[in-house]
């Protein structure tokens, strides 16, 4: 999560009134740091990855599973080491949404160094084994993307009862389903953006996703929420055969598994932010893992529309519902969505759908100096208001602070994120790639992040070209989330990544050899089976031959590594191939072949305590599960000092070697 910023929230009524103020600063805020480090240079290719985890409580008497809402005391523990050893501690903690959820990071970035691949899974268990030691012995820690029980009656240990009820007590998200309790209340954020999202929303956010319609679901699929206490909301907002879900806790109480990587430059940054762009859909539908929601089996595999809808600030106005009174804008999508434009150059002619922005911040961008692409891209990301601010943070610097950037950068939630160098961090320009949903195991989550990892190298050294008409990758975004899309989903994806042009000759080019720019475009690429992307066809290489080629000619590899990526590169071609299925599968099948399932599309207490204990069992190594993992035998086993000690002396020696060969590492 971004920023956590300490002290009073204020009501939606009362940061109404900062908006502009919180945009004006922020604004000057990015355009200070843009000048001071825009020509800042960062060699080395350092990144990290984070992992959500959610605390489970079994209950085996009664044979339930339950989310474990301790998130408070077992934060406190987990950051003590970060406090008594502030530069030395081999893992980081931050709270999350929910109060049965905890987010952790490695201690320090990974540095440039190919053995730094070995480091990843075995940090990962380490991150599991800290949690778990602070649990009880009938509780655990799951990196489960959804669970299938969350919004179900006593969904939570301890239970809470919902609270929908209006009125001058009303709780934050007054949801019929999901209790206040649940939000984690350590920090004063979570709940301040529930409640001030559903007020400038003017009424409760709305998702529905389909149901799975098995043979004996209820035809049609409606639910009767009077039952829950529903004044006539819920009955006017969820649609026949979806599932309604009512609050922000249902999306953001997901899990993920983020990746940044630190660029050398700020060009950079901004080519490979580009470059991973297309490639966000396609590792969303790999990594499928939430196909149940408040207890009953979807038709999508996937939590990111879910995440979508629950956050979605915008008012009947700029949905475009009613025409614009009060507000300015016609807003086409949450700020949970996918990316809207391209950052570089060469994505410039790709940038194919209406970007909304705050035209007199565009200016102001424009009148410091800085570039149409990349200032539009600002001025895009402020047409949002803040959602949650706190008193003592209103009047800041322009200069020495990013408080008012930051509050607008992280509520604006997109499948990737430009990150610019916080203030007096020595860190570089960043980009984010966000749309991984977390897996069960250590072995899965290191071997997606050490994919895409490689996919940046891969990206950088061959000077690859991924780039598709946004508006191709928002297509491919809706089809990644269905059923199944890992293997029967088709993609809209680049023929020939090897022929990067610059724009303006390819613009020139584009008018002479063809009627229109728009038609020669479409002769780059085609629709294609995650299958044909990741593993290869007869005109197409396929990206883990690109990575093999990059490993081949790199001879920084050693055999341990190679090893090691060997073996996480091949879960990731199995899951493209359908030889191993998602994680969304697994779940799916588990469910319809349980004993107690019904064809009813419901997941009973029953069934979801079996499949979360046979989760955590895969998850700790004591039962196998060959249809979702292959066996496999990993060289991280390195401990973390051990394995970066052996990373730097790499580093030492080849330093000294290149100093004696007189060539630059
Ligand atoms: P956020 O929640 O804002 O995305 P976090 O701090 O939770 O950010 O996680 C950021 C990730 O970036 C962590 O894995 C961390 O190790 C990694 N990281 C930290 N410093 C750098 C850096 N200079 N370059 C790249 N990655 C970094
Ligand atoms: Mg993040
Ligand atoms: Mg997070
Ligand atoms: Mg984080
Ligand atoms: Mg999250």
């Amino acid at each position: 999560m971004g920023l956590l910023s300490e002290g009073s929230p204020l009501s939606w009524e009362e940061t109404k009134k900062w908006c502009d103020h919180v945009r004006k600063h922020g604004v000057q805020q990015f355009i200070h740091q843009w000048n001071k480090l825009k020509d800042t240079c960062k060699p080395e290719l350092k990144w990290g990855d984070e992992v959500e985890y959610m605390l489970v409580a079994f209950k085996h008497e009664e044979e339930e599973a339950k989310l474990l809402l301790k998130a408070g005391p077992v934060l406190d523990a987990l950051q003590e080491m970060e406090k008594t050893k502030p530069d030395d501690h081999p893992t980081t903690w931050r709270p999350e949404y929910a109060a049965y959820m905890v987010e952790g990071t490695p201690g320090k970035p990974y540095g440039g160094l190919l053995a730094h691949f070995n480091n990843v899974e075995a940090n990962m268990r380490l991150r599991r084994e800290e949690v778990i030691k602070l649990l009880n012995k009938n509780e655990t820690a799951l990196s489960l993307t959804a669970f299938p029980r969350t919004g179900c009656l006593n969904f939570s240990e301890p239970p809470h009862k919902a609270t929908p009820e209006a009125g001058p007590k009303e709780g934050a998200s007054r949801s019929l389903f999901y209790p206040d309790e649940v939000i984690f209340q350590g920090h004063p954020r979570f709940k301040t953006l529930t409640r001030n999202i559903r007020h400038r929303r003017k009424e409760k956010v709305i998702i529905n996703i389909p149901v799975f319609k098995d043979t004996k679901t209820k035809e049609p699929f409606i639910e009767d929420f009077s039952v829950l206490g529903d004044d006539g909301e819920a009955a006017r907002a969820a649609k026949p055969d979806h599932i309604y879900m009512d609050c922000m806790g249902f999306g953001m109480g997901c899990s993920c598994l983020q990746m940044t990587f630190q660029a050398c430059n700020i060009a950079e940054a901004r080519s490979l932010y580009d470059q991973l762009t297309p490639l966000t859909p396609i590792f969303l539908a790999l990594s499928a893992a939430s196909p149940i929601h408040r207890g009953f089996l979807s038709d999508i595999d996937c939590r990111w529309n879910i995440i979508s809808s629950s956050v979605d600030c915008r008012t009947r106005e700029e949905r475009g519902l009613e025409p614009l009174k009060e507000n300015k804008f016609r807003i086409q999508k949450s700020r949970y969505a996918s990316t809207d434009s391209y950052l570089s150059p060469c994505g410039e002619k790709y940038n194919d759908i209406e970007l909304v922005m705050d035209k007199d911040i565009y200016k102001t961008l424009i009148n410091a100096g800085i570039d149409h692409l990349l200032a539009q891209h600002i001025a895009h990301l402020f047409i949002r208001d803040p959602v949650a601010l706190f008193s003592e943070k209103i009047h800041q610097s322009d200069t020495d602070e990013t408080d008012h950037f930051e509050n607008l950068q992280s509520t604006n939630w997109q499948t990737m994120r430009f990150k610019p160098p916080p203030p007096n961090s020595g860190i570089g320009w960043r980009v984010e790639f966000r749309p991984v949903e977390v897996q069960l195991t250590d072995f899965e989550n290191a071997a997606f992040v050490v994919f895409i990892v490689l996919m940046t190298r891969v990206i950088l050294s061959f000077n690859l070209d991924f780039l598709i008409p946004i508006s191709k990758v928002d297509e491919n975004m809706e089809t990644s989330q269905k059923k199944d899309a890992a293997v029967n989903g088709k993609f809209w994806f680049k023929k020939d990544p090897f022929t990067r042009e610059t724009p303006p000759e390819c613009a020139t080019k584009c008018k002479n050899r063809c009627r229109t720019v728009s038609e020669c475009m479409e002769d780059e690429y085609r629709l294609m089976t995650a299958d044909e992307i990741i593993n290869g066809s007869a005109d197409f290489p396929g990206l883990v031959e690109l990575i093999n080629m990059y490993l081949d000619n790199n001879i920084e590899c050693d055999v341990d590594t190679r090893c090691t990526i060997l073996q996480y590169v091949k879960l990731i071609k199995a899951r493209a191939s359908g030889e191993l299925k998602t994680t969304a599968k697994w779940m799916r099948d588990f469910v319809t072949s349980h004993p107690d399932y019904k064809q009813d599309s419901i997941v009973s207490e029953k069934i979801n305590y079996d499949l979360i204990k046979l989760a955590d069992q895969i998850t700790r190594g004591e039962k196998e599960c060959p249809e979702l993992i292959f066996c496999h035998n990993t060289r991280s086993t390195d401990n973390i000092p051990r394995a970066m000690e052996k990373s730097e002396e790499q580093l030492i020696s080849k330093k000294k070697m290149s100093k004696s060969n007189g060539v630059d590492v």
